[in-house]
């Protein structure tokens, strides 16, 4: 059984690590916000080339707190309308909801998955005051032209960057002609989830936020923990959502290693775009830089219920992100009459491949192989 992500075998090589953390976790007797959250906060910040981390609870949790952060500073109001990809997970447009702002949906590139820049400017209207980009399955939006765009409107932009740790691109730069530029530091604040299965994934929920912007990173440390600065004196509504000082501990121990892992990804995906040939399937779009860290690899194919039984018979698990559409879905019952054509293909003809840095050569052949049969 080719398995599509197997945790434990991810999680092997660092065991003996997490073990000796555990137990310095457990002499110390510090339980909340201590030592392994600030080292964490300071070093993922680093690695992204970013001024300020906040270490928060989860990835939906950060992209709320960044938005409840601009409504304190007074950026954004209940109301506001932000742009969102209709091809994203379901948390991106939660977010947005859950910050008492408005989605508007706009249709991805077909072959990008990820959000058409071309489509932002004709839903721009008088209270749309950000954009939310989705970095999908782990290759960077076209942060160049929503910048510019954002930059002509002056609205906000907001990476949800929770499937694209350590994605970069080239960025010009009024210093340098172009520098190198990583996912966290390529719009005013970046959401980061570090769930067990992302590419950087804790052993439990986990999330945190970058930015370079001190007022709203300053209003976000204290959003995270009931609005408090100074324990017991509360100077805004906040809420509870804190980096857990154990799942810190354990991101501690796989930071250093996130790029070599990110390699062995990309190492399978050069496999995998070389080496599968089969006119039915559509291999994703890739420049071959390093703007994409494939959190996932989805291919797409006409009649994938097939194609998914068939991989299932030769032992081959295989999974869809996403089946349906979020402006399909019954918790989104108001846009259930909308139509986003590009998307809803999408939704219909993905179908993810089993992609991890642990996989073997054998493992990612024999994936090659049967899909080559089919
Ligand atoms: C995983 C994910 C999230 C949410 O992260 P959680 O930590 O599960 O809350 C948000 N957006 C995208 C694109 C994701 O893949």
């Amino acid at each position: 059984m080719i398995k599509f992500l197997d945790l434990h075998k991810i999680n092997l090589p660092y065991q003996t690590a997490f073990q000796e953390k555990m137990q310095q976790f457990l002499d110390k007797g510090w339980f909340v916000l201590g030592d392994e959250v600030k080292t964490f906060e300071r070093d993922f910040a680093q690695y992204c080339g970013a001024k300020y981390c906040i270490g928060v609870g989860n990835g939906l949790d950060a992209m709320v707190l960044i938005f409840k952060g601009y409504i304190q500073l007074g950026k954004l109001q209940k109301g506001d309308e932000v742009i969102v990809p209709a091809n994203t997970y379901i948390a991106s447009i939660l977010a947005i909801l859950q910050a008492d702002l408005v989605p508007v949906l706009v249709e991805p590139k077909l072959e990008t998955y990820n959000l058409n820049p071309d489509l932002i400017a004709k839903r721009i209207t008088s209270k749309t005051k950000a954009i939310l980009a989705v970095h999908l399955y782990g290759q960077l939006a076209e942060m160049d032209k929503i910048n510019s765009i954002a930059k002509q409107h002056n609205l906000l932009v907001v990476e949800d960057a929770a499937q694209a740790h350590g994605a970069a691109m080239n960025y010009e730069s009024q210093i340098t002609n172009y520098e190198l530029r990583k996912s966290g530091n390529l719009s005013n604040a970046a959401a980061f989830s570090f769930y067990p299965a992302k590419n950087l994934g804790s052993l439990g929920d986990a999330g945190g936020i970058t930015t370079n912007d001190a007022d709203l990173a300053k209003v976000i440390f204290a959003l995270r923990n009931y609005g408090s600065e100074q324990k017991y004196y509360n100077e805004f509504i906040g809420i509870n959502s804190r980096l857990d000082e154990l799942q810190a501990a354990f991101l501690n121990v796989k930071l250093p290693h996130l790029d070599t892992e990110n390699q062995k990804r990309k190492a399978i995906v050069k496999r995998y775009v070389a080496e599968i040939k089969n006119d039915k399937i559509t291999l994703p779009y890739w420049n071959g830089s390093n703007n994409h860290v494939f959190h996932l690899f989805v291919i797409r194919t006409q009649n994938r219920e097939d194609l998914q039984d068939y991989l299932k018979q030769k032992n081959i698990e295989t999974l869809i992100h996403y089946p349906i559409p979020s402006h399909q879905q019954k918790a989104l019952a108001q846009w259930n009459s909308l139509s986003f054509p590009i998307t809803e293909k999408i939704h219909r003809e993905v179908l993810s491949l089993p992609l991890s840095p642990v996989m073997t050569e054998e493992e990612v052949t024999s994936v090659i192989q049967i899909l080559n049969q089919y």
